[in-house]
């Protein structure tokens, strides 16, 4: 047993901070007591207290939206076989961990990667947050993302969805995906392709995400009954209310999109500067994702004001990027409206509810496992000191430390 003390503690809860707070873990990695550090002193005198000054706990932050073995975007990707795109995973595993993730949704990566990953971590053969995952994602024949061949699975019609929905559960996919949506207005499952998804994942029991960008592919994903729909860049607030009314969660993925945008402003400005053309095609690719961004800026505020319920994902698939920013994607939230304490909770308790987990983990109190991230400051005042990490804690076992230079 255990004592951490720190300056405040963040619950996850969205609403509880104990100041001048402490937790007290067992030797199994669970949270006992959650309090004051006065009390927990006083209960627990002969435990060993590790003080960190200056600092703030809250629970290990979760990413609901990762693609853990992307490398389509790597400028040397001619290099890379599976055994290259695993080693890169397990790197990005690592790199998760330092920047407090603790539990990761993968929303497509290659056939039998995070099978691997999950089994190479149980057998402590690498470093990892908890995997979910749904194994490879599901698209209609030439749809969003077709040329990543080894990660999508390409299925028309209702039956055919069945099957490639059955074929991640054999697999071992704990979530089903699908796509169903481009840079365009037009959408590309049919309604009764991803009704026939839904319907086939929950009847074996598993929940399913689909990445719903555009309209009119939003409002489908909404009727069919998707658990999470992903980025939803063009939501309005009539359609935020129906997923309130409806129980479905929105994971906004909003840092992936700036980073583009501000890759496409670049890209616009350089080809004005050398006076090239701007051909028909680039121009869609590059005023999509500007587009995308004025629609978060523009909409975030009003939709958070339905009370959808909101989780963080991040979707970084560019290279050079740290994977799994989330603390961005919080500061994203906080900068266009919410409060720092809900979207810390979009981050812990709302996302580990979305995987079904509002029970073990994603909030700090007795009986939970204790996956902790520990940063220096307080991200209530300012919330870019989630980034100052100090130390991460899955399960109870430090698995990342921050040693200042000297
Ligand atoms: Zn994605």
């Amino acid at each position: 047993m255990r004592l951490l003390a720190v300056d405040r503690l963040i619950s996850g809860d969205g609403e509880r901070v104990i100041d001048q707070g402490a937790i007290c873990i067992d030797g199994r990695g669970v949270i006992v007591d959650v309090g004051t550090e006065n009390e927990l002193s006083a209960r627990y005198p002969e435990f060993e207290i590790t003080h960190y000054h200056g600092c703030t706990l809250l629970p290990g932050l979760i990413d609901l939206h990762v693609h853990i073995g992307y490398w389509y975007s790597k400028p040397d990707f001619m290099e890379y076989n599976d055994m290259l795109m695993t080693l890169l995973a397990a790197s990005n595993l690592r790199s998760a961990l330092s920047l407090g993730v603790t539990t990761i949704r993968d929303v497509a990566s290659e056939d039998g990667l995070c099978r691997t990953l999950k089994y190479a971590s149980k057998q402590k053969l690498i470093s990892s947050p908890r995997i979910y995952e749904v194994n490879q994602g599901i698209i209609m024949t030439g749809g969003h993302g077709w040329q990543l061949k080894g990660s999508l699975r390409e299925a028309n019609g209702p039956w055919e969805v069945r099957t490639a929905v059955r074929e991640q559960v054999r697999a071992g996919a704990e979530w089903i995906k699908l796509m169903t949506s481009h840079r365009t207005h037009s959408p590309e499952f049919t309604q009764e392709e991803l009704d026939a998804a839904v319907g086939e994942a929950h009847r074996l029991g598993k929940k399913c995400c689909v990445h719903a960008s555009m309209q009119p592919a939003i409002q489908m994903a909404i009727d069919a009954g998707f658990d999470t729909i992903e980025h939803a860049t063009f939501m309005t607030v009539e359609q935020a209310r129906q997923m309130k009314e409806k129980g479905l969660v929105w994971v906004p993925t909003m840092v992936t999109f700036f980073q583009l945008a501000e890759q496409s402003h670049s890209r616009l400005k350089k080809l004005a500067d050398s006076n090239g053309m701007l051909d028909e095609s680039l121009e869609l690719y590059e005023s999509f994702y500007i587009e995308s961004e004025k629609a978060y800026r523009e909409n975030f505020a009003k939709l958070l004001e339905t009370g959808v319920k909101i989780a963080t994902g991040t979707d970084i698939v560019l290279d050079k990027q740290p994977i799994t920013p989330v603390a961005d994607e919080i500061a994203l939230m906080v900068e266009l409206g919410m409060e720092p304490l809900r979207a810390i909770q979009a981050a812990t308790q709302t996302a580990a509810e979305v995987l079904d987990q509002g029970h073990r983990f994603g909030t700090l109190a007795p009986g939970y496992v204790a996956d902790i991230l520990i940063v220096q400051g307080n991200p209530v005042v300012t919330i870019g000191d989630l980034k100052n990490v100090r130390e991460v804690f899955l399960e109870g076992k430090s698995v990342f430390i921050n040693t200042p230079a000297m």
